[in-house]
């Protein structure tokens, strides 16, 4: 049971199950214990001068936050060298683009990536002398051009925060690695699961845990991982910015881990079968869903992802935003609310026009983002009809 190393034969779900785990370290419990700790203790002077024990102090690691890491290890793939447990996806996102550049290098970020992703770019980084350039995610292997000498990383996101772009990751990669480049990704869409971040040329993968690996709303929470190239540097930076994860949201991302694989599956369905119904709808102008067969990153999706989320936006068509609060106040199942990845339904409505600076936004209408719960797909369907009844009462 206990999975020091993980056991490649076994599949995703099974890892899923096994990963992370040694019962008999604690007394046959299923599960690990919760260590609350800072102070560990050494049985004698001579330990104590030279550190003489399995686990040093609090911050540093303990069974519980060792139990995660490990079953995180375990479905990032063989290239994975190490994981780091951070108290917030955002957290994650600066913690490795700390450890991917320094003052004087340049650093390319996908123009789709999560606002916040970039305010860090262009408020801190800048400060420290880190100059970023915004790139249009469906550059590709033409990302060549922008590099210069100094350009030490390339930030990707697929699909985009918000509107969903998908992104060429194994060509920008292999044009990164030709010029000793560092590929990072926020791969909190896909998870591991869906996107095997280190196949595709990617050497530091985020997730912001607080979505689909906490899953239950519940906890703020964030990993990178890091390919042996980029490990070294990651475990660095986060022991050295003194960054740790509270113990009761690891045991509860460790929880959220168990069924991750069920989950994801049915958000996928139920995500997939109301974003084909919207695309019915007359209301609708465009669905922005890169599993769905009318989007333009439809071919890279299919090429590099074996699945999709519950999360994706729509555009109406131009409407009064009356309307469109109309149709989302009639909403009884789906929150009105940030963040996602939880077992409930919610919409927002958004805007990237005011923070996109590589490529115009101009999506031609009102534009939503959904994420699909775990409720019955039908009773959603349902819900949503009747939202559209409300704003067809709306001018
Ligand atoms: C929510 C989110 C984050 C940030 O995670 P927090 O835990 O809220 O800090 C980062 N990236 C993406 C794509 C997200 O959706």
């Amino acid at each position: 049971m206990s999975s020091k190393k993980p056991d490649s034969s076994q599949r995703t779900a099974t890892r899923l199950v096994t990963a992370g785990r040694d019962p008999q370290a604690h007394f046959g419990f299923v599960n690990p214990p919760v260590f609350h700790a800072s102070t560990v203790l050494y049985p004698t002077a001579a330990d104590q001068v030279a550190h003489r024990s399995r686990y040093q102090y609090g911050r540093r690691g303990t069974p519980t936050t060792e139990a995660l890491e490990q079953a995180l290890m375990a479905i990032d793939g063989p290239a994975c060298a190490g994981v780091s447990l951070l108290p917030s996806g955002l957290a994650a996102i600066s913690t490795a683009l700390f450890a991917a550049v320094s003052a004087g290098d340049h650093l390319l970020v996908t123009d789709t990536a999560y606002r916040p992703t970039r305010t860090f770019c262009d408020s801190i980084l800048k400060r420290f002398g880190v100059e970023t350039t915004y790139y249009d995610p469906a550059i590709g292997a033409g990302i060549e051009k922008l590099f210069r000498p100094n350009t030490r990383a390339v930030f990707t996101e697929a699909p985009g925060s918000q509107s969903f772009e998908m992104q060429d990751i194994p060509a920008i990669a292999s044009v990164a690695h030709a010029r000793d480049a560092l590929v990072l990704m926020d791969n909190t869409w896909a998870t591991p699961l869906y996107y095997d971040a280190f196949g595709k040329g990617v050497d530091l993968s985020i997730q912001a845990g607080t979505k689909y690996l906490g899953g239950h709303s519940d906890i703020m929470f964030g990993t990178v991982s890091a390919n042996e190239r980029a490990v070294g540097r990651l475990k660095d930076t986060a022991g050295t910015l003194g960054l740790c994860a509270g113990p009761d949201d690891v045991f509860l991302a460790l929880r959220g881990f168990r069924t991750l694989g069920v989950r994801l599956a049915q958000h996928q369905a139920s995500a997939l079968k109301v974003a084909r119904w919207f695309e019915q709808r007359p209301e609708v102008l465009r669905v922005l869903h890169p599993a769905l067969e009318s989007n333009p990153g439809h071919a890279l999706w299919k090429r590099d992802f074996t699945g999709a989320s519950g999360l994706f936006s729509l555009v109406l068509k131009p409407m009064s935003d009356r309307a469109v609060h109309a149709f989302m106040d009639e909403l009884t199942l789906f929150g009105m609310g940030y963040s996602w990845g939880g077992f409930e339904s919610l919409v927002i409505q958004f805007d990237c026009a005011d923070y996109r600076t590589a490529t115009p936004w101009q999506p031609g209408g009102p534009t939503l983002r959904f994420h699909i719960g775990l409720e019955d797909v039908d009773d959603l369907i349902a819900d949503l009809d009747r939202g559209f009844a409300a704003m067809a009462k709306v001018s």
